[in-house]
């Protein structure tokens, strides 16, 4: 072929590298921003925390914010950069290439060693990142009890599990685009939502023991504690489990995993070890808030539906030569238009995340209510502040960033509306 019909860039390529262009703006501004805000309050605990947070930790929460801010920045810079190298400057079309002398191209067995490659690749750019924040920052202030072994161990095991769970996906997936015709799409989403529901079934008791220990809680003031809660907000659990998350981190937590009757409560050791029982107990009634109030199952039908309409895009693009060609690659495959997608497609839906923050800050809110009326607020509020001073969050945020990312209320507003009658 001498000529194209098409010429590259064409007008796809503009509004992508507008999308990018906004995104990294945004994202860099925010950022900068932040690390201003919390700077310019380095030096004054906010009245209504003045006399339950030393200065000293408002400072190293301070500084610690700034750190990750900017390490943050960073991965913004790498992930423009990278996302630019794969799709405009060829390098999905250069693997794309590379594994057609192996497989016939377009087949399942190419379109799976594309997709493999493309996340090894991302991986690969990933980890320094990964090491710095685990072995720069977090050791820095004091919050990383991970080895270089275990991290090495953890990466391993990581690679492993993604390839057992993924790969079958990615079979299935690339064997429907090439057989079920015009609706492929659709089909991709059933067994999606199924994949979906089946993971989050063999998560707790497959997958999480891979990673930590975990032990039953049955006697003492907290179990009895969380048996009288449990009572009284009419729920079901298999049991109270206490996980070894010192190993990695001093960043303590507390979750939820399985589903209905398998519901088990997991406390981390760094949470007990802080917390008092009546302490737990509130922020275990936060949790349990989000169940009874089904927090849970909305942002699963959600994304049942963010996954259908997305899934109908791709499907609507998958056919057109200039979906392809205006992000760098000549070949169209199965594959190709699926890796793009993905890549390109958050940039795209960056401008909803502030409404997705919003809507999960009001779902933290209506948590604490909950907590409120079946637990001790007090006792939620003394834990929240030991929280965000052991995890050294800033009580100080920027406004529009918070706005912007924060899935959680500032802190100040939370115990506000805590202390309000
Ligand atoms: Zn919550």
């Amino acid at each position: 072929m001498a000529y194209s019909s098409r010429r590259v860039p064409n007008a796809l390529t503009w509004l992508f590298l507008a999308a990018l262009g906004a995104e990294a703006a945004t994202r860099l501004w925010l950022a900068a921003r932040q690390i201003r805000h919390v700077s310019a309050h380095r030096d004054s605990v906010p009245a209504s925390f003045a006399d339950s947070i030393p200065l000293a930790a408002h400072q190293k929460a301070a500084d610690y914010t700034a750190a990750k801010t900017r390490l943050g920045m960073i991965d913004v810079l790498v992930g423009a950069a990278v996302l630019l190298v794969f799709t405009l400057g060829g390098l999905i079309q250069w693997l794309s290439d590379a594994w057609s002398a192996v497989f016939a191209t377009g087949s399942i067995a190419h379109g799976t060693a594309l997709l493999l490659s493309i996340v090894f690749v991302q991986a690969l750019i990933g980890l320094p990142l990964a090491a710095y924040r685990t072995f720069g920052i977090e050791a820095r202030f004091g919050f990383n009890r991970m080895t270089l072994r275990l991290f090495i161990a953890d990466l391993v095991k990581h690679a492993v599990v993604g390839l057992v769970l993924g790969v079958p996906l990615l079979l299935a997936v690339l064997w429907l685009m090439g057989k079920m015709g015009t609706y492929w799409w659709f089909y991709v989403w059933l067994v999606w939502i199924a994949y979906s529901g089946a993971l989050m079934m063999i998560y707790p008791a497959l997958i999480l023991p891979l990673f930590n220990r975990f032990t039953p809680i049955t006697d003492g003031e907290l179990a009895a504690r969380v048996a009288r809660l449990l009572e009284r907000c009419g729920f079901k659990s298999s049991g109270l489990y206490l996980m070894d998350g010192s190993k990695r981190s001093s960043h303590g937590n507390a979750f939820f995993t399985g589903f209905g009757a398998a519901k088990r409560i997991v406390l981390f050791d760094t949470l007990v070890s802080r917390l008092q029982p009546p302490e737990v107990e509130a922020v275990l009634a936060h949790e349990l808030g989000h169940y009874r109030l089904h927090h849970i199952a909305k942002a699963m039908a959600l994304s049942a539906a963010v996954s259908f309409a997305v899934l109908w895009v791709l499907g609507q693009l998958i056919g057109h030569s200039w979906f392809y060609e205006g992000l760098g690659v000549r070949t169209a495959t199965d594959a190709a238009a699926l890796a793009l997608f993905l890549m390109v497609l958050p940039e795209f839906l960056f401008f909803v995340q502030p409404l997705l923050s919003r809507y999960s800050r009001k779902r933290e809110y209506e948590a604490d209510a909950y907590a409120k009326s079946h637990a001790s607020a007090a006792e939620l509020e003394r834990a929240l502040v030991k929280l965000y001073q052991d995890n050294a969050a800033t009580l100080t945020p920027d406004p529009l960033h918070s706005a912007f990312y924060d899935s959680h209320p500032p802190a100040a507003m939370r115990i506000a509306r805590l202390e309000a009658k």
